[in-house]
């Protein structure tokens, strides 16, 4: 078994989630007592928080880069960015470690073509909705169509991610928020939607919508496992 590292606590909330899914993939794979080799490091949101809506980006690229060589240091075979958004810096941090990068794009577009969907909506923060990196990266390495919010729902939908779920809030009134921007999205011609922000299933999931929706933070985590034990075996 490979060990796992993850670059977390953005927020800890979702680095929960990976941790419970993780274990829980080697448990299923393994059976009996197994549980994940891992190192995470996880940081302090807050000052990360700022420096995003400060725009200041190289320096969250040399906070990840020093995590992420520190993981590395401490006995981590592949690496996992806990967050969709800091994959804005992904190949930055690829290039300063020499462990494998699981990128949340890449595994995420994968369950998207083995579902035969060619048009995603896509809801996260504001950064991963309406810069390049995410979005390209599906259509130019995938084939992937992408649709977002309008400007007052992609504002909301990022209002509720820093206001609310970062801080562990999880509010009924924001649930149905979420699921009339999935369903107009889906109005829109999205086959399916992206939750391409790892705090996102905490709040919304398919309960509460006929709409295909692809958790970014299992699909992640579950990729972890296959990369950690190998992809043959148990399921
Ligand atoms: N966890 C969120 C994401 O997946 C948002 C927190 C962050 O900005 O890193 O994008």
């Amino acid at each position: 078994m490979k060990v796992i590292g993850l670059l977390g606590g953005m927020s800890w909330e979702s680095t929960l989630t990976y941790y419970r899914i993780i274990n829980e993939g080697v448990r299923a794979r393994l059976g009996g007592s197994h549980s994940a080799e891992c190192v995470i490091y996880s940081v302090d949101f807050e000052p990360v928080e700022q420096l995003q809506h400060e725009g200041r980006w190289d320096e969250l690229t040399e906070v990840l880069i020093r995590c992420a060589q520190r993981i590395e240091a401490g006995g981590a075979q592949l690496l996992l960015i806990c967050t969709n958004t800091m994959h804005r810096m992904a190949d930055e941090v690829e290039a300063a470690i020499t462990i494998p990068l699981i990128h949340i794009v890449d595994a995420t577009a994968e369950e998207i073509v083995r579902a035969g969907i060619g048009t995603v909506g896509l809801l996260g923060t504001r950064f991963t909705m309406e810069e390049d990196f995410y979005r390209e990266r599906l259509r130019l390495g995938f084939g992937i169509n992408v649709v977002i919010p309008g400007e007052e729902d992609r504002e909301t939908v990022h209002g509720v991610i820093y206001e609310e779920l970062v801080r562990g809030r999880i509010e009924e009134r924001s649930r149905l928020e979420f699921t009339r921007v999935i369903e107009s999205l889906a109005d829109r011609g999205a086959g399916g939607i992206v939750l391409g922000c790892t705090e996102i299933p905490l709040l919304v999931g398919p309960d509460d919508t006929d709409v295909p929706l692809f958790d970014t933070t299992r699909i992640h985590a579950t990729a972890a496992v296959a990369a950690a034990l190998g992809a043959g075996g148990h399921p």
